[in-house]
């Protein structure tokens, strides 16, 4: 990413960030969750048997159209506002990752969920799926949920109707591809969500889901700042944002090997939300 890019990038998620803070507060919005920290370290069903592609093989692919033509998507009803946090009983909390998937780090980010058996979600982008399908086989064998997190990480609100309609169906064909199943949740990139990204993640079979405590690891703040970030904001219900790419996440990968433990020791179960049926 280019410097410039990446200095808008930061301003907006300032941005975002400020408003998606404010309606944090609005309340618990969702969807009980399912099992746990501890008993999730042995593999759960997940999509079976992929190629690994070398990387010039789907170099060639289109961005669309990856085999062949799928089922529709099972449609969801179209919120107004995305999910915040979970709802249920108990200490649980879910943990989530933005902008990946990322060779240098997403790895080191993995091995300390699978050394405390916990599956987390992956809000991936489809250009960076392409480059690192074997990270997305990786997270179907280990348990995570994948979700679509665009192609390109645009604005959604500056693009029109099939722009955003692109960025989400490819992303979406591409993590089918790679991870086995498509994405039954949606993040809109800076937490900039509008009533198109709605409508279109609803006929996409998707949720749409925010958070609730932003470590501010994009801001690279500090492996200190961000372990507080995490263990001053835990609480039941809520839905952690970290990053495992978009910059140098060094403090990221080193912030979850602290703050994890604290959590599970602190009685938290950290789990994946499962969609009513
Ligand atoms: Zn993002």
């Amino acid at each position: 990413m280019q410097k410039d890019q990446l200095f808008t990038r930061r301003r907006i998620l300032l941005a975002g960030g400020a408003a998606l803070g404010a309606a944090g507060t609005a309340g618990v919005i969702l969807a009980a969750t399912e099992e746990t920290a501890r008993t999730a370290a042995a593999p759960v069903a997940g999509p079976q048997a992929r190629q690994a592609l070398a990387p010039s093989a789907f170099r060639l692919q289109p961005l669309t159209g990856y085999g062949p033509p799928r089922a529709a998507p099972r449609k969801v009803k179209v919120r107004e506002e995305p999910i915040l946090r979970i709802s249920g009983r108990g200490r649980r909390m879910v943990l989530t990752f933005d902008d990946g998937p990322h060779p240098e780090y997403t790895p080191h980010i993995l091995d300390t969920l699978a050394r405390y058996g916990v599956r987390a979600m992956f809000f991936v982008c489809g250009e960076c799926v392409v480059e690192n399908k074997e990270l997305l086989a990786r997270m179907a064998d280990e348990g995570h949920v994948v979700g679509n997190h665009t192609w390109t990480h645009p604005l959604l609100t500056e693009l029109d109707r099939g722009e955003i309609r692109d960025e989400m169906e490819s992303t979406s064909d591409a993590i089918e591809d790679a991870y086995g199943e498509r994405p039954q949740w949606f993040r809109a990139p800076y937490g900039a969500w509008n009533r198109a990204a709605f409508q279109l993640g609803a006929d996409m079979g998707m949720e749409p889901m925010a958070w609730t405590v932003d470590t501010t690891d994009w801001d690279e703040p500090g492996t200190d700042t961000i372990v507080d970030r995490v263990e001053e904001g835990a609480a039941p219900g809520v839905v952690v944002l970290s990053h495992d790419a978009g910059g140098d996440r060094s403090q990221t990968v080193h912030a979850i090997r602290e703050w994890l433990p604290y959590l599970i020791d602190s009685g938290y179960t950290l789990s994946v939300p499962r969609r009513r049926v």
